[in-house]
Parts: structure tokens; sequence; C-alpha cells
């Protein structure tokens, strides 16, 4: 394999086209500003890989975010309980989903950009040609 290449796991995590692993995803790199944040080309700019496969490809993300979304949650309430704890005769419930709302609210432009990857990752495969080719 070709080094200079990044693997599956890195390549979503840096937001690359799923078939190349070079072309960005995203116009900016950053969240911000916030209402450019889900900008994307029409095509990946390294391979021309289309990234809205059909129309209303992305509705699909919402599943993708939902799951992350519980995980998260579930993540966060262990975490909450072993340093917290959690009882009915004190707050620690609002306690609970104060500190859960806080934090969804924050990563949700996050949440919603690495959906968008997740999904696209799983209908298009890494193709090597494509990778080594030089544009
Ligand atoms: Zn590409």
């Amino acid at each position: 394999m070709n080094k200079e290449v990044p693997g599956r796991i890195i390549s979503m995590i840096k937001k690359k086209c799923p078939n190349c692993h070079i072309g960005d995803m995203y116009t900016n790199k950053s969240i911000f500003p916030l209402g450019k944040m889900m900008d994307m080309p029409e095509r990946c700019p390294h391979c021309g890989q289309k990234y809205e496969l059909e129309t209303g490809f992305w509705f699909g993300t919402g599943y993708i975010s939902y799951g992350l979304s519980v995980g998260i949650v579930i993540a966060l309430a262990v975490l909450f309980h072993l340093v917290y704890g959690f009882s009915w005769k004190d707050n620690s419930v609002f306690i609970f989903l104060g500190i859960m709302v806080s934090i969804l609210a924050i990563l949700q432009p996050y949440l919603m950009r690495i959906s968008r990857v997740i999904y696209l990752y799983i209908f298009v495969k890494y193709d090597k040609g494509t990778s080594l080719k030089k544009c």
C-alpha cells in the first residue's frame, strides 16, 4: 500500500474523499463560519468522485447522527455515574441533563459533518488506483 495515502479511519477523521483518501470532502477545514460549514464541492477535487450520490442522499445521515448522539449520551451517562453518581434524592439527574444537552449542542456541527463522512464511506469504497493518479 502506498504510504502517502492515509488509512480509512485517519481519512474519515480528516474528512477526506472515500474513493481516493486525498481530496477534501468539505470546502472549509474548520466548522467556521458556521453558515458554510456544510459546503462541499460537487465532486472530489482529486479523483472526481461524486459526493451527493443521488438527490436526497444526505437524508440518511440523520440516522448516523442519531446513532452517534445516542452513543455520546450513553458514554456521558456512564462517565457521570462514575464521577458524580445518579440519585433521586438530589438534582443529579437534572445536572446530567444540562451537561448532556450542552455537550451535544456544542458537538452538533462536528456530528453533522462526520455523519456525512461516515455515510459516504459506507457507500463508496477505497480505490487505490485513483489515489495514485496525479492530478
Ligand atoms: Zn477523491
